[in-house]
């Protein structure tokens, strides 16, 4: 299969050329799974699949490596421990990690208040709690390691426009210059919180507009503390620090929609004052500010995953708010789940869009996913509600954390994407092959292999 990146083509009109591309581009192409949507959950369940003998397509709006692309945009990702295990698996982790800062320590406050609670990488027996990672380190980390990919598709930019469900595969149609219509066995919706593809399904969604937004920009400060990251809950909304390099934090700032504008149009010194206040002097001045951009923030849950033979995967399927910085960390369990089914089909050549399959792995996800919803859901509110009540129960909850280290290892390896019935790639290995399964094959008795040669067989 060829990799293709379709640009627009220019032709003189009327040329045979342009015909002939035309009449190819209206003809069928075949795929065993179409991805719809190539950001970093669509990218990262492509890469997973790369070693199954499976043609892939990858459709994504956006070309990879343009300053426009929204998913690997100017934001940092907080990488768990247990997905990085996940790109171990996948064999990305050695392209990310000479760009992921390891957090040794987490550090999580209410400012103006006693409760304090605080983790240590040594204390859970891991190298990191998780990694701090740029999303553009992460998408071009995917696009290279896809480009090589003989057998997968990457076309971008291109649209998918419409889906058709029938009983044997899925008929799409495309707005891209290489290939406009692609019939698949297997549907993959990666196409982001507002999923055009959701709808076209028929499938609808809850979505709650938290009213917030989250405000990041880089900072440098004067007194940093190396590998510690930090989530303070002050009276102007929480913030979170995560550690760059040496010196440098990528600062995430939840705030009312209202104070955005305001926050956004401050000076640089009025800004990073008003940060640092938040962490009462604990790390000096905050002395250098990068770009500011904000993120509203909403709540979204489809209220099914599944629809004959496509599946919704990524903020397509379920959007939290970042404060506990699980969203992208939950979607990469999600596929590394769905991977693992889908190797386990394709060792008997069963059908990759079977929905009693699918259903069986949407059950298997269900615990993991309303967990999570649930836990960030409630830190959101919890934790951005100024009543005095509130602030109270906040702080006996992370006192009571801090006192009881079972509770909080307990939390700890949830968030760390450690807790449960992992997948292969989650436990680091990578997926099973047919050469795996083959392997696992009770070898023949050697009367059979003798009568194979009896009877003149290789
Ligand atoms: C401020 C902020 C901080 C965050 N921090 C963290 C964190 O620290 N840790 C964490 O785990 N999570 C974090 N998240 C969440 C994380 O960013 C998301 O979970 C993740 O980006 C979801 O990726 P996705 O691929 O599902 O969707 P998206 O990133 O939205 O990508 C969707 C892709 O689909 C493409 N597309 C759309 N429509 C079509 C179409 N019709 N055809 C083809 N392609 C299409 C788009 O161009 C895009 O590339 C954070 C989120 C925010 C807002």
């Amino acid at each position: 299969m060829k990799v293709k990146h379709s640009a627009p083509t220019k032709h003189s009109p009327h040329s045979e050329k342009q015909q002939a591309e035309r009449d190819n581009n209206h003809s069928v192409a075949d795929f065993d799974v179409l991805i719809a949507g190539g950001g970093m959950v669509g990218a990262s369940f492509a890469a997973a699949l790369a070693p199954l003998a499976l043609k892939i397509a990858v459709v994504e709006a956006v070309r990879f490596g343009s300053r426009g692309q929204p998913s690997y945009d100017d934001r940092i990702t907080a990488v768990s421990w247990g997905s990085r295990r996940i790109f171990e698996g996948i064999g990305l982790w050695p392209q990310i990690a000479p760009e992921a800062t390891a957090i040794h320590h987490i550090h999580v406050s209410d400012r103006g208040h006693a409760g304090m609670t605080r983790l240590h990488a040594v204390e859970m027996g891991v190298e990191a709690l998780g990694y701090v990672v740029p999303n553009r380190v992460i998408g071009l980390a995917l696009s290279e390691f896809l480009l090589r990919q003989k057998h997968i598709a990457l076309l971008a930019p291109a649209k998918l426009e419409s889906v058709q469900i029938q009983a044997e595969g899925v008929c799409t149609t495309l707005e891209c210059d290489a290939m406009n219509n692609i019939k698949t066995r297997l549907l993959v919706a990666a196409d982001g919180a507002n999923s055009k593809i959701r709808e076209q399904l028929g499938i609808n969604a809850h979505v709650w507009d938290y009213g917030q937004s989250a405000v990041i920009c880089n900072v440098s400060v004067e007194r940093p503390q190396a590998h510690t990251a930090f989530e303070r809950f002050t009276g102007n909304g929480p913030l979170a620090l995560l550690p760059m390099g040496a010196d440098r934090y990528a600062l995430i700032w939840t705030l009312a929609n209202a104070r955005v504008a305001e926050v956004l149009a401050m000076a640089d010194t009025e800004f990073l004052d008003a940060a640092a206040v938040g962490f009462n002097g604990r790390l000096g001045r905050f002395i250098k500010a990068g770009k500011r951009t904000a993120y509203p923030l909403s709540l979204v849950h489809a209220h099914t995953q599944l629809r004959g033979r496509a599946v919704l995967v990524g903020n397509a399927a379920h959007s939290l708010h970042p404060i506990a910085g699980q969203g992208f960390n939950l979607s990469l369990r999600d596929i590394a789940a769905l991977a693992d089914m889908l190797a386990d089909i394709t060792a008997v050549g069963g059908d990759l869009g079977d929905e009693r399959q699918l259903i069986a792995y949407v059950r298997t996800r269900r615990r993991d996913q309303m967990t999570t919803t649930l836990f960030t859901d409630m830190l959101t509110r919890v934790f951005t509600n100024p009543l005095a009540s509130i602030g109270w129960a906040r702080n006996l909850g992370l006192l009571g954390l801090d006192l009881f280290p079972a509770a909080r290892h307990r939390l700890a390896r949830h968030n760390m994407g450690i807790a449960g019935r992992l997948p292969r790639l989650a436990r680091g290995l990578g997926i099973k092959t047919e050469a795996d399964y083959l392997a696992k094959q009770p070898s023949l008795p050697a009367s059979s292999s003798a009568s194979r040669m009896e009877c003149g067989l290789p």
